[in-house]
């Protein structure tokens, strides 16, 4: 194997290229596995391909590129897409002039100190939380539809198994409490928290990349408070306003862009 030169990057910062590489590894790499879509995985694909023409906040080319393959797919209605009809629309078959989704992937705030560490899962959190903060800042109107079409996209698609387990008993649990489009934000935030917590210390944890309870407090202190029995809390009036910066499109660096 060919080894990636490391790419030097701000630990606190979101990188567009992490973003491009999830979308490339998602739609040419794990929507791949399947040959044929219908039924459930059918209205997943559609619902997860939607949320990504709204709330993307890509590049034009990219999104050229993601708002066609969305209306080819909306319009489809025989219930039934192979992944080469798919595949087909991905790569610009039609020619639409300035859309591509760039081939490959450039690892970036996601790369890991080995090969088998990080990379492709680190970016499908980092796309979630992009996603549900996007949805926030342009005033989605369904509180759940950037949830529900991740929930739907990992319980269909997500080649770990034992994570898509894991995430739908978080969402059996508790999405319904999600009311709101901040909440659905900081519904992501505790969970993808909960799910640091069990893997601290697992053999799954790169050690240059320790799992946390997210943001540390140099990077928010205002986000961590003391209680009077000396017990942690989290001050979420400071972490939302945090959160909705940190994922926001106008921070999202373009270093390493092909
Ligand atoms: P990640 O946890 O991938 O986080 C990526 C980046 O997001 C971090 O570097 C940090 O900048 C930021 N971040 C960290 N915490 C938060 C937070 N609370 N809110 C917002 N941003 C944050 N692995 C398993 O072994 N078992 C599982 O059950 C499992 N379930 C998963 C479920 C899902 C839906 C996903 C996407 C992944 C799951 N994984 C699971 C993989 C695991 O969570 C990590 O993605 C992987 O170990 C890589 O870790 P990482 O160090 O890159 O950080």
């Amino acid at each position: 194997t060919t080894e990636e030169p490391w790419r030097p990057f701000n630990k606190s910062r979101v990188y567009m290229s992490d973003l491009e590489s999830t979308l490339h590894y998602s739609l040419r790499v794990e929507l791949a596995a399947q040959p044929v879509f219908k039924g459930e995985a059918l209205r997943s694909l559609k619902k997860y391909i939607s949320v990504l023409a709204k709330y993307f906040p890509g590049r034009p080319v990219v999104m050229n590129l993601l708002k066609s393959v969305n209306s080819w797919l909306q319009n489809e209605t025989s219930g039934q897409i192979s992944y080469e009809a798919f595949k087909d629309i991905l790569e610009n078959s039609a020619q639409i002039p300035n859309a591509a989704l760039p081939e490959g992937v450039r690892w970036v705030g996601c790369q890991g100190s080995q090969p088998h560490f990080r990379r492709y899962p680190c970016g499908v959190w980092t796309l979630f939380h992009v996603l549900t903060v996007q949805a926030n800042s342009t005033g989605g109107s369904d509180p759940l539809e950037v949830l529900s079409a991740m929930r739907n996209y990992v319980q269909n698609f997500f080649g770990c198994r034992p994570c898509a387990e894991h995430f739908e008993n978080m969402a059996m649990e508790s999405l319904m409490e999600v009311n709101s489009l901040s909440s659905a934000v900081l519904w992501l935030w505790s969970r993808h928290n909960r799910v640091n917590n069990r893997l601290a210390g697992a053999l799954s944890e790169d050690p240059k990349f320790p799992k946390i309870q997210w943001p540390s407090p140099e990077m928010c202190s205002a986000c961590h408070t003391v209680k009077e029995n000396g017990e942690h809390r989290w001050n979420r009036e400071q972490v939302l306003p945090f959160l909705l910066s940190y994922f926001s499109s106008s921070s999202i660096l373009t270093d390493y862009l092909e």
